[in-house]
């Protein structure tokens, strides 16, 4: 066995000098003899099937066609030189172009000689067409192995232009696979081959670039995508760790449930007190994520959750993103609580030294036992007396890094509840968060009027501005938000001041009042806009996604949503969720140009159609796939090269079991017949190229 051969540098294959070496490094990150191997296809053409001229048909992809060149020429046209010939076979004729290299083809190809031409053909003028067929003599392709799927590589235009194309990819393949068969060695305990007849690891990749049949395939695939899902360091999480018991349902909780709770908790919330408070009982260490939409009252389960912690002597500590919702959170956690004489603490990285000296004496003698705040509080000096209750709050984003810290702060960890607004479809949750337990509050309180969601186009904006006019004369006030996407912001920001003047044209003062903020404008102007917009002094809002997360202005009852077609579909659900925050029905109005793309066709009628952020987090699932959702990227299993956690779900319960099963065996993975799972697992992080999925 020679592993060291599939780290050998791409230079030194026939074929592929230092100039071509670079430029696949470059556009595609494949620098070694490895690398190249684990360049999968991301589809097939099938090569077993031939066409006759007369079968070709107006949509068809690629097609294979046995026939003959009975004629040339070159042919001058305003935008330059191209080569035409005319290819026949006993069933029609058609022709064969060639836009660069004319005189090369011209010289090379035979008159009257049989040809296997391979390409797309086009219905150009009344006959089909085929540009820069992959064409070679019959006589030559009968001498040769036959390829009965041909691989076709993921590709960029560069390596195109520069005369890498897919056959080469595919040839250089080839010789990779027989220089290295002898490199290859069984990576799968023994027990996991046999009992899941896995294919070998060689002839996995061989059928991967190469397959026999489907049948190959199939099995080179699971084979691969197994190993790599068993091989993810996300699977060998270990298992529970011993945590605080907390037995007590004491004094704190009890009085607060019976005399100082506002209004009657949601059965959502009770059964989510009731998961938490089971795993508190339990010996071990708490990780549960609690997803529920914004308004869905995951503060009070918050609230209620560290008055457990209390009851059994420990301290809690709730941490948020940024400063605007940690002095939220505080003020809420504040009201609630001050009626039973508990005391709160705030720290945030604008807090003055002088004031922070108490908190932290405070929370060192444990005098101080509720915490509320920024990641201030994960800083050194900040130090508890026995903290046993970490919630973090973080709405829209998934700080796994956060998480990990608030662990040094104790020698034994905190129980750990991490919430958030952006739904998770439950299929990738279980996936990406295996190591999280999961809680939903999938109820909003009582009284709440869902909010009224439309569609109109650009030509329908009078009636709109009618509309606003109106829900302005009942008193209520209007967010209009343009897209900002970062690689056309001078664009955007044009739509966003030309939108903003036609607003202020339609609705000008002294009647109405108009409020702008945008990324361009320093932060205290911000903050002064969006205090006049929150005092009821400017009735419209005309902002760009800006608008800070988790501002709350209830009387604000109209998000109108201009370009909505570029947004996507959770960020259109955030934005919403900007109002329905009051007692007045609220509306969300989305206004688009009136060619739309099939997806954002979907978008735009799923909005009208839910108000359920899960269901919208499903199809946003369907629509972009799982590596494009809000927050999941940083999730390990998402860099996956083959395998993909949600079409896959079969391929990763196997593996999980499997990692499960061995953990149990060999908890450090140190058995000899197990060195081979424990040397791959430190070297996946070496795979760095883009897979594409099969599809
Ligand atoms: P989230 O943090 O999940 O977005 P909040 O905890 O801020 O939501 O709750 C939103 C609003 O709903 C708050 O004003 C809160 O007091 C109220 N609320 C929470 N639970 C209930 C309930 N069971 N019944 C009525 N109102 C509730
Ligand atoms: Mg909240």
């Amino acid at each position: 066995m020679q592993p060291d051969k599939l780290y050998t540098p791409l230079t030194y294959l026939k074929g592929v000098g230092p100039r071509r070496a670079s430029l696949l490094g470059r556009e595609l990150g494949i620098e070694t003899y490895q690398d190249l191997l684990f360049h999968f296809p991301n589809r097939y053409i099938d090569k077993t099937r031939f066409y006759k001229i007369s079968e070709l048909e107006r949509s068809q992809s690629d097609v294979q066609i046995i026939g003959r060149i009975v004629h040339m020429k070159t042919v001058a046209q305003k935008r330059g030189k191209r080569l035409v010939a005319t290819f026949v076979d006993e069933s029609g004729e058609m022709e064969l172009v060639w836009f660069r290299g004319q005189r090369w083809f011209q010289e090379r190809l035979k008159l009257n000689e049989p040809y296997v031409i391979f390409g797309k053909a086009n219905w150009f003028n009344g006959k089909y067409s085929m540009p820069h067929p992959e064409m070679e003599l019959l006589s030559k392709f009968r001498q040769q192995k036959r390829i009965k799927m041909q691989p076709v590589y993921p590709s960029t235009e560069k390596l195109g232009q520069n005369g890498i194309t897919n056959r080469l990819i595919s040839q250089w393949i080839q010789q990779v696979l027989e220089i290295t068969s002898s490199c290859f060695s069984e990576t799968m305990p023994p027990e996991v081959c046999n009992e899941l007849q896995l294919v070998d690891k060689q002839s996995a990749l061989q059928q991967i670039h190469f397959p026999d049949s489907q049948n190959a395939l199939a099995r080179a695939l699971f084979r691969l995508k197994f190993e790599e899902l068993l091989l993810s360091k996300k699977m060998h999480r270990k298992s529970r760790i011993k945590g605080f018991v907390f037995e007590e349902v004491g004094e704190n909780f009890n009085s607060f449930y019976k005399q100082h709770l506002p209004f009657e908790l949601t059965s959502a919330q009770k059964r989510v007190l009731k998961e938490i408070r089971a795993d508190l009982g339990s010996n071990a260490q708490m990780n549960r994520l609690l997803q529920g939409d914004v308004g869905s009252g995951k503060t009070m389960v918050a609230v209620m959750t560290m008055l457990l912690a209390l009851d059994n002597g420990y301290q809690a500590c709730l941490v948020a993103p940024t400063e605007i919702l940690a002095q939220q959170h505080y003020n809420s956690v504040h009201a609630l609580l001050q009626p039973m004489g508990i005391e709160v603490g705030l720290l945030t990285g604008s807090v003055k030294a002088r004031d922070r000296k108490p908190i932290h004496e405070g929370l060192r003698s444990g005098h101080l036992s509720i915490l509320v705040g920024t990641h201030a509080i994960l800083e050194e000096q900040v130090r508890f007396a026995n903290l046993g209750l970490a919630i973090i709050d973080e709405q829209h984003r998934f700080g796994v890094a956060q998480r990990a810290r608030m662990w040094t702060k104790n020698q034994t960890p905190p129980h750990i509840l991490v919430m958030t607004a952006t739904p998770i479809p439950r299929t990738l949750a279980m996936s990406l968060y295996g190591d999280l337990d999961i809680s939903v509050i999938d109820e909003l309180p009582p009284g709440r009027k869902p909010v009224r969601t439309v569609h109109r186009r650009d030509s329908d904006r009078l009636r709109v501005f009618g509309f606003l006019r109106e829900q302005i004369a009942l008193g209520r006030q209007v967010y209009v938000v343009y897209p900002l996407i970062q690689e056309s912001e001078v664009l955007d920001y044009k739509d966003l001041m030309d939108g903003y003047e036609s607003i202020t044209r339609e609705f000008p003062p002294p009647e109405y009042q108009v409020s702008i903020v945008h990324g361009k404008m320093k932060p205290q102007d911000k903050e002064i806009e969006m205090q006049r917009f929150a005092e009821g002094k400017t009735q419209i809002m005309v902002a760009t996604t800006v608008i800070e997360v988790g501002v709350n202005v209830p009387n604000a009852s109209v998000m109108v949503i201009e370009s909505a077609e570029r947004f996507g579909l959770s960020q259109l659900h955030q934005l919403r969720g900007r109002v329905g925050r009051g007692a007045e029905q609220s509306f969300c109005i989305l206004i688009s140009g009136s060619k739309l793309s099939e997806d954002a066709q979907t978008r735009l009628q799923t909005m009208v159609h839910t108000n359920d952020g899960f269901e919208i987090a499903e199809t946003d699932l369907k629509l972009r796939g799982p590596g494009n959702l809000m927050g999941t990227q940083q999730s390990g299993l998402l860099t996956l090269k083959i395998a993909d956690v949600v079409k896959d779900r079969d391929i990763l319960k196997a593996a999980r079991h499997y990692a499960a099963l061995l953990l149990k065996q060999d908890p450090m993975i140190g058995r000899e017949e197990h060195r081979m799972v424990r040397e791959n697992m430190q070297r996946m992080d070496v795979f760095k190229n883009i897979w594409d999925h099969i599809s």
